[in-house]
């Protein structure tokens, strides 16, 4: 098979690995790439958004299957041009992807399929929000409606917190157009974890879950950023864990996608909160997490390329996958700077003999190769990953790789796993 993988993160690299496994890929691209995805694929100069050059390039190059990774082209509608041009992707159309797009398209999703969620309400007037908050009182949720690259929720403590929210969204404009509607949640509590599963429109299977990090500093302080590490399989989603979610978050939204005739197909990954009710939808996205993807990846035995065009030929009813019994740890290590500017250009060294710990792999996002040296190029820009018989060896061995590289510019939270490995 001839396969387009879009991207250009740690995500998109560890995709082009696994894929590169399969005996049934013939030839692999990667638009835009990195220099870690160059290792296994024909990087392509087009960016994520150009739709119609990507649809372009795929017509020309008989590519017979598209693999997104993130969610802007698909919310962009790259499936549905794909799919008028004949080509496969594995990723749900523009209607589908709203799951994802828009919070309050979700929250009625859940209602009417009955999928367990905080309780909400949506505003488009910042006065009736005012009041709302101040009758249900704090700790509330507020979130712009739209995507807001994580800067669209904050959990209030106080009621003045819930205020100063809905006026920067909904009043000052803070977040664009994405915050002129606002959805006020309920406040839950408990663990978080993110369950992944592949669609076929009609048919879920589990693709694992994991656990990240979103916080820039170590014990969960500082800035939101894309994420700064992951692990799977979370020890807080033990197997019956995961299959009631499965069938009580997952299957049903996947019914009603289907009843409402916009059938997902591709990666749905559910951000639970395993509450003392049992899991609870907190949001939904409509692809792999970066870095929770190299995780999943780098445990799955079965050849992910097979899956892919099974949940594209509507074909998973009968299909299982095999993990490798072990666990997986991904620690990203960033540029100076990240979340905010990072410093560009440094050269970083040393990555032969991190890749070369025992249970290692290195996956690239802002990477480059410029003369010959391996440069950063974005925020981002190494996910170390490490896989062991338990999450201890995991983590020591990633932590390891991360002590092994020379790049004074970069770094890392020290903590990936905390949860899961009490000190
Ligand atoms: P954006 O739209 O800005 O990209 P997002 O999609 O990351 O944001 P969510 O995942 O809905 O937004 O929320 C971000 C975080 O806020 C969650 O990971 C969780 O920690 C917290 N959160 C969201 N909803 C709730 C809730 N109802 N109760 C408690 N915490 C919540």
């Amino acid at each position: 098979m001839r396969v387009l993988v879009v991207g250009s993160g740690g995500r998109e690299h560890a995709l082009c690995w696994a894929l590169a496994g399969s005996p049934l890929l013939t030839k692999l691209w990667c638009a835009p790439g990195n220099a870690g995805t160059a290792e296994f694929a024909e990087n392509v100069p087009i960016g994520v958004l150009d739709i119609a050059a990507l649809v372009r390039f795929a017509k020309e190059q008989q590519v017979d299957l598209v693999v997104p990774g993130p969610e802007a082209p698909l919310v962009a509608g790259l499936a549905d041009a794909l799919g008028l041009e004949g080509i496969a992707c594995c990723g749900p159309s523009a209607a589908a992807a709203r799951i994802e797009g828009s919070k309050s398209f979700t929250k009625e999703l859940c209602d009417a399929a009955a999928i367990p969620t905080a309780l909400w309400e949506r505003f488009d007037d910042a006065e009736a929000a005012r009041a709302f908050v101040r009758l249900r009182g704090a700790p509330i949720v507020v979130k712009a409606d739209g995507l807001a690259a994580g800067k669209g929720v904050v959990v209030a403590a106080s009621v003045a917190e819930a205020e100063a929210a809905i006026a920067a969204f909904m009043e000052e404009g803070s977040l664009g157009e994405a915050g002129r509607s606002v959805v006020i949640e309920e406040c839950l509590v408990g663990e978080e974890v993110s369950l992944f599963a592949l669609c076929d429109g009609t048919h879920a299977i589990p693709l694992g879950a994991a656990q990240d990090h979103k916080r820039v500093g170590d014990g969960d302080t500082g800035p939101n950023t894309g994420g700064m590490g992951a692990y799977s399989p979370p020890p807080a989603l033990p197997p019956a864990l995961e299959a009631a979610a499965m069938e009580r978050i997952i299957r049903p939204a996947l019914a009603e996608l289907a009843a409402q005739g916009t059938p997902f197909r591709g990666i749905l990954f559910a951000g639970l909160m395993l509450t003392a009710d049992g899991p609870k939808l907190i949001e939904f996205n409509a692809r792999f997490g970066d870095p929770e993807c190299q995780t999943l990846l780098l445990r799955l035995k079965s050849d992910l390329l097979a899956a892919l065009q099974a949940a594209c030929d509507g074909e998973l009813a009968d299909f299982d996958l095999r993990w490798h019994d072990q666990a997986a740890i991904a620690v990203v290590m960033a540029a100076r700077g990240y979340p905010g500017e990072p410093v560009k250009g440094t050269e970083i060294r040393g990555i032969e003999r991190a890749a070369a710990v025992p249970g290692v792999r290195v996956f690239h996002a802002g990477t480059q190769r410029l003369d010959g040296k391996l440069v950063a190029s974005g925020g981002r820009v190494l996910t170390i990953c490490a896989t062991g018989a338990d999450l201890r060896a995991a983590r020591d061995a990633a932590y390891e790789a991360v002590a092994a590289l020379d790049w004074p510019e970069g770094f890392c939270r020290r903590d990936i796993g905390w949860r899961a490995l009490p000190a």
